[in-house]
């Protein structure tokens, strides 16, 4: 299992399954094979051991996460290559190989693997960062959890991804997921056309961007990037730049970088070096705003919500933004209400 990887976003990864049921990125009826997981399935799968026998035929792997959680601390140390973690307890994404949340897998499976895991004093001690196509399938088993009173993990991360605005309606789902305190993040890579999230962010604490790498990758405007991290400042949100892609144009005209995923932030444009973190304590890390934040985030698991603390984010927007998602919250719950009590009165009407 790989302890040490070059995602920029976080220290390693763990894989509690591999494979997965699909998504826009890997459609067997349609053809589109162009996800990474899918395409080293396609390679190793059946072949190599610790693979899925197909990318199709979703395998559990108990007993990973349970391993990865004795991984070294790493709170308060230094990253050689991505000083924006300096000062985190080390970032574990959860699934980069597989969709975990794929329908043949329990939640009893992921109650076990996951949840158990992340709350254990050994996993405490990290953060977990668990990204997934079926943020759905994730709040439903928040709610199953909730009804057994078991708390979603601080440490917990929830995550979903989405490539275009048609997909930007896994967001509901992924607001479903665990509490106030939980710290929910969206991955827009790969990023295939524009997208406003303006309706969705004061409620998120963190945004990944990037564009498309590898063979016949499709085209990321560097403008995108420019209007992305506008509209994650205005909303208080962490913005984190991940790569540019493999085919980068700005204003028109195509540019080209010495790395081929344009994720070597050296390389870019100085307004788009931003990569902010969602951590209590952490200052984000930005060229020209100094390397790194020093502070540890609590170890007790209680990481709050946070984006709040994100440099050179005006206070006033924040809370402008937070007091319209209050107001829009109070009204959607009266509307529930409504809905309960229209339910009840036919219910007492029918009985009479
Ligand atoms: S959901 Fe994730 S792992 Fe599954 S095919 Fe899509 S990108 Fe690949």
């Amino acid at each position: 299992m790989p302890v040490a990887t070059k995602i920029q976003w976080c220290d390693s990864t763990c894989n509690p399954t591999m494979g997965c049921d699909g998504c826009e990125l890997w459609n067997t009826k349609t053809g589109v094979r162009i996800c990474y997981a899918g395409t080293l399935h396609a390679r190793f799968g059946g072949a190599t051991t610790g693979y899925a026998p197909s990318f199709e035929q979703v395998t559990t792997f108990p007993g990973r996460m349970a391993e990865a959680a004795h991984w070294r601390d790493l709170c308060g140390t230094a990253r050689k290559d991505k000083p924006w973690l300096n000062g985190l307890p080390r970032l574990i994404f959860i699934s980069d190989m597989s969709d975990a949340l794929s329908s043949v897998v329990t939640f009893d499976y992921l109650e076990r693997e996951i949840i158990a895991v992340a709350n254990s004093p050994e996993g405490k001690r990290h953060r977990w960062l668990w990204l997934t196509k079926r943020p759905e399938r994730m709040a439903a088993l928040s709610d199953d959890l909730q009804q057994k009173q078991i708390g979603w993990p601080d440490n917990l991360w929830a995550g979903t991804s989405v490539t275009t605005p048609a997909t930007t309606t896994r967001i509901r789902s992924l607001l479903r997921v665990g509490d106030e305190n939980t710290i929910r993040f969206l991955s827009v890579e790969p990023q295939w056309e524009s997208i406003d999230l303006t309706q969705w962010l004061p409620r998120l604490d963190w945004v990944i961007q990037g564009g498309e790498s590898g063979r016949g990758a499709s085209p990321f405007h560097t403008e995108w990037a420019v209007d992305m991290r506008q509209q994650c400042q205005e909303a208080g949100v962490a913005y984190f730049l991940k790569q540019l892609g493999g085919v980068v144009f700005a204003k028109g005209t195509r540019i080209k970088f010495a790395d081929g995923h344009a994720g070597t932030w050296a390389e870019w444009p100085e307004q788009l070096r931003v990569r902010e973190m969602p951590v209590a304590g952490q200052q984000a890390c930005s060229e020209g705003t100094g390397e790194t934040g020093s502070a540890c985030p609590d170890l007790d698991g209680s990481s709050k919500r946070i984006a709040l603390n994100v440099i050179g984010v005006s206070g006033v927007r924040r809370e402008a933004a937070l007091k319209a998602w209050a107001t829009r919250r109070r009204n959607e719950q009266a509307k529930q209400l409504t809905a309960v009590a229209k339910k009840a009165l036919a219910i007492r009407r029918k009985a009479k």
